[in-house]
């Protein structure tokens, strides 16, 4: 393909790699990245980085890996952008949208306007905990043969970034739908977990959950506020409404 892909929307995307085992994958994916015009890597916890597995893997994409982010937690890799997905070999029973690579990339489009989005991948052994796809918007799942379903970790990551290659260099995904007008600025990350906690909180204090397991509810109302596209003055409100029990209490 002999196009340009639209830079200015390629670097609000973020590919994050957590605890990843194997620095050669970390080359791989780096490579996979630059192929299809990607640049924002971000690691959490890599076993091991820099390494030279790592930059023999990467080929020519060493630039990658030298602005690769290194971040103690996923909390902290996505904490400022709009829209995350977690994706999984699985499918999960979590009440998230579960979406199919073209899909996912579509949904992220729709939300780029508005600040950075990111696709997070998981460990090589044991994919991402139920946590941490509990901090994401949506799940992304390959539909790969379901009778051996697991991808490598950088070939999965491959599969995306080619998808987002396509919608990018046609910008098709994105005109097509038209943008959407909200009034206020969409909630980042951060926002939405200190909201989720607030209101944990204030649950517990007036006794709310009562026989109910919390993270089940809990659960429930993070997969509302997502489906929602909660805005930054909406999580100021929720904010308001619990500091507003927690000071009756
Ligand atoms: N045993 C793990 C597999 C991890 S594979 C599990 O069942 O979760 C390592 C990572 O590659 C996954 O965390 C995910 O990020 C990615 N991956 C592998 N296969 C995938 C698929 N079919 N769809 C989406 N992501 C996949």
């Amino acid at each position: 393909m002999t196009q340009q892909a639209n830079s200015s929307l390629s670097v609000k995307i973020r590919i994050v790699l957590v605890n990843t085992s194997h620095p050669g994958n970390i080359g791989a994916t780096a490579r996979a990245m630059k192929n299809m015009g990607l640049s924002k890597l971000t690691l959490v916890q890599p076993k091991q980085f820099p390494s030279l597995d790592a930059l023999n893997r990467a080929a020519g994409a060493i630039d990658i890996l030298d602005y690769a982010r290194v971040a103690y937690s996923l909390e902290e890799a996505v904490a400022d952008c709009v829209w995350v997905a977690g994706t999984s070999a699985r499918l999960r029973t979590i009440e998230w949208p579960i979406y199919e690579p073209r899909e996912c990339v579509q949904q992220s489009l729709d939300f780029i306007d508005e600040g950075e989005v990111a696709i997070v991948f998981g460990r090589e052994n044991s994919g991402l905990t139920n946590e941490e796809l509990e901090l994401c918007n949506a799940l992304l799942h390959i539909p790969t043969n379901p009778e051996y379903s697991s991808l490598n970790v950088a070939a999965a990551v491959q599969v995306i970034c080619y998808e987002y290659r396509l919608a990018l260099v046609s910008d098709k995904a994105r005109k097509s739908k038209g943008k959407k007008h909200r009034q206020d600025a969409l909630a980042r990350n951060e926002q939405l977990q200190g909201m989720h906690a607030h209101l944990k909180e204030a649950l517990l204090s007036v006794d709310f959950f009562g026989t109910n397991n919390p993270d089940v509810i809990m659960r429930r109302l993070k997969g509302l506020f997502n489906r929602a596209a909660t805005t930054q003055r909406e999580v100021g409100i929720i904010r308001g409404i619990c500091k507003a029990i927690l000071e009756k209490k």
